[in-house]
């Protein structure tokens, strides 16, 4: 039996810094006692902010090296020949294609392979963040995972004032360039802490200064 573990919060939170943290300790567990490599790091090569290496940066600057994988079929494919792997990291795991789900869930529950994920649970609008071109979520993986929560600092700025909120942030607020933010039809897919188009970018938000122009949240009455 294996074992599936998650790391998951808004951006700026620490995931990556955390998943990384663990695969350096678990490189360190099995260094002295397995011949050969037994721990694996994968990232969606969509998420090519701050170069293309194959490596993960964080945003503090520190990298790890990593395989980039464009599908769940390239992890499965390297997991099969590689026999010796003991544990699979994989950042950013809401890049990937929802087949992702079924691998990570059939892999834990049938084979000993330890999988160490982390990602984004929602996305800027605060819906459970959907895998690429499915209507299948995070929330699902989420769900079969032993999953740990993080939160990052709102980086809200205080009306005039210099001062930020500061509360726990557990949302992604995407802002044009000027700083407004963005309204829910806004396209989904912007990869990163930068838009590479430099025209949207992400800080870190508590619940009360979230804020998505057009979102129409349901409300309900109990009778
Ligand atoms: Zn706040």
């Amino acid at each position: 039996m294996g074992k599936l573990e998650m790391y998951v919060g808004c951006m700026f939170s620490g995931k990556t810094e955390k998943l990384r943290d663990r695969i350096h300790r678990e490189r360190f567990r099995f260094s002295h006692t397995e011949q050969h490599p037994t721990v694996q790091l994968f990232k969606p090569a969509i998420d090519n902010r701050f170069g293309t290496g194959t490596e993960i940066v964080s945003h503090n600057g520190t990298t790890t090296p990593c395989v980039l994988v464009s599908s769940a079929a390239d992890i499965a494919q390297y997991v099969a020949l590689h026999s010796t792997l003991r544990v699979v990291g994989i950042d950013e795991v809401q890049f990937l294609d929802d087949t992702i789900i079924d691998w990570c869930v059939y892999t834990f529950r049938h084979t000993p392979l330890h999988i160490i994920a982390s990602g984004l649970n929602t996305d800027f609008r605060g819906e459970l963040f959907r895998f690429r071109n499915s209507e299948r979520n995070m929330g699902e993986l989420i769900g079969h995972a032993q999953a740990e929560p993080l939160t990052a600092f709102c980086a809200y700025r205080l009306p005039n004032t210099n001062l930020l909120c500061g509360n726990d942030a557990t949302c992604t607020q995407r802002l044009k360039i000027d700083g407004t933010p963005v309204p829910y039809l806004d396209p989904l897919v912007h990869v990163g802490g930068k838009d590479p188009s430099g025209e949207r970018r992400y800080e870190a938000r508590c619940v009360e200064h979230h804020f998505v122009p057009g979102r129409n949240d349901r409300s309900v009455t109990f009778k």
